[in-house]
């Protein structure tokens, strides 16, 4: 019998996580196919996945990238068809000839599509941590009104997933355990932070990522960001979460059970091993990662994370805790903070303070809608961006 290729479109497909999905599909061409190819800016580097994959369709989400999108697409002979804008992104992820949306945009940016993916009732891989945090009851509200298959990429969450009761029952849940690295930053003091800079904070020690994930984890936010992700993916409450550092990256996430069972998924850090799980389930396929050679590693170090260096992790549990659209606010706040930080115009300990400052100065709401979600996240960005002001660097 014939197996049918999965057809996957695949937002964000220059990033680093695209990167390492476009290498695990490459690995099973009789499986997956890279039918849609999705970028911000950067024309050449899609152009580039586009001559190595010949997807259906790319989409470049800045309008004035289109035209050379078009003309390089046709001058390599391509049958690829190029669109472009934010809309595009949502007509491919809800289009039905593709069954696989990965959704590896950074930022909020990726919120609408992924969305649209959950509404179409998509098998929707999710990497795109900031669609969960700013809009996750809705998001999980419409995954479930329509049949969607959510399968979490970012590492602690897959983990969490493969170490949850397949047939959904949760009731003998403790407690969700996310593991951290900690870092770059982990054992610093608080003084020893204040002049970092952007590559510092990118040098994580334990996984390569894109720059705006790489200082989230340098401030802790990524951590905070994800035990959001966590209460909405798994329906958990943030009383049932807990983080605990670990710093060789090897356990990535644990689930504590009432009766003291605790069980845990391992690997490399590599997230080819989420991308694959996601892609072959509820099979498995090669992802490419090594295996994992225990004796080589030696031993496993657990600590407390230390929310007086690293205060953000602190500001997103205030966050889920006060629920409504305050999540989107601290959201919409450490976006602006880490984009000021990369282009040096905010220094790294102030990525916290324009957070707390932001989420002091709204209530947080009921999400009563998209719209409303919508219009929180552009007030918080324009506050946020007057706090920046305020602190920017001398
Ligand atoms: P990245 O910066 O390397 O790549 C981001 C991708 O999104 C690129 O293809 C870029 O062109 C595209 N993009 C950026 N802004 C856009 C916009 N406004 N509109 C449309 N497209 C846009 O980021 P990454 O490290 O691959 O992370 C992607 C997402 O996955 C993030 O939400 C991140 O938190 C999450 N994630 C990443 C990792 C990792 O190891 N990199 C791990 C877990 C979760
Ligand atoms: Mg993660």
């Amino acid at each position: 019998m014939a197996v049918s290729i999965k057809n996957i479109a695949l937002l964000g497909a220059t990033g680093s996580i695209g990167l390492s999905t476009l290498d695990v599909i490459a690995r099973h061409p009789d499986k997956y196919r890279a039918a849609v190819l999705s970028a911000n800016s950067k024309v050449d580097e899609l152009l580039k996945l586009c001559s190595d994959f010949k997807p259906d369709i790319a989409v470049i989400a800045e309008p004035e990238g289109y035209p050379a999108l078009r003309d390089g697409l046709k001058k390599l002979g391509l049958a690829t068809q190029a669109m472009s804008g934010p809309q595009a992104l949502c007509d491919v992820a809800a289009a039905p000839e593709f069954d696989t949306v990965l959704a590896a945009i950074v930022g909020a940016a990726g919120m609408p599509s992924t969305l649209a993916a959950a509404k179409a009732g998509k098998r929707l891989l999710l990497a795109n941590k900031e669609s969960v945090v700013v809009a996750g009851e809705i998001l999980m509200r419409a995954a479930r009104e329509n049949g969607t298959k959510i399968l979490p990429i970012d590492s602690e969450h897959n983990a969490i997933y493969q170490c949850l009761p397949s047939d959904g029952n949760q009731q003998a849940v403790r407690r969700l355990l996310l593991t951290a690295s900690g870092g770059p930053f982990r054992g610093r003091t608080r003084e020893s932070l204040a002049s970092i800079t952007p590559e510092q904070a990118c040098a994580h020690p334990n996984w390569v990522m894109g720059r705006k994930i790489s200082v989230d984890s340098a401030t802790l936010m990524n951590k905070g960001l994800e035990v959001i992700e966590a209460h909405h993916l798994f329906n958990i409450g943030a009383d049932k979460i807990e983080v605990v550092v670990h710093p060789q990256s090897i356990i990535h996430s644990l689930v504590d059970y009432v009766d003291g069972s605790v069980l845990a998924q391992l690997g490399n850090p590599d997230m080819r091993t989420a991308i694959a799980y996601g892609l072959s389930w509820p099979e498995r396929v090669d992802s490419g990662v090594a295996p994992l050679d225990l004796i080589a590693l030696s031993r496993f170090d657990f600590e407390k994370a230390d929310t007086s260096v690293f205060p953000c992790l602190a500001l997103a549990f205030h966050a889920l805790k006060l629920g409504g659209t305050a999540p989107t606010v601290l959201n919409a706040a450490n976006e602006i903070a880490v984009d000021a930080f990369l282009n040096e115009k905010l220094r790294f300990l102030d990525i916290a303070n324009v957070i707390e400052a932001t989420l002091s100065a709204f209530s947080a709401e009921p999400v009563r809608d998209l719209d409303v979600l919508m219009a929180v996240d552009n007030q918080a960005r324009i506050k946020a961006q007057e706090f920046v002001n305020k602190m920017v660097m001398q």
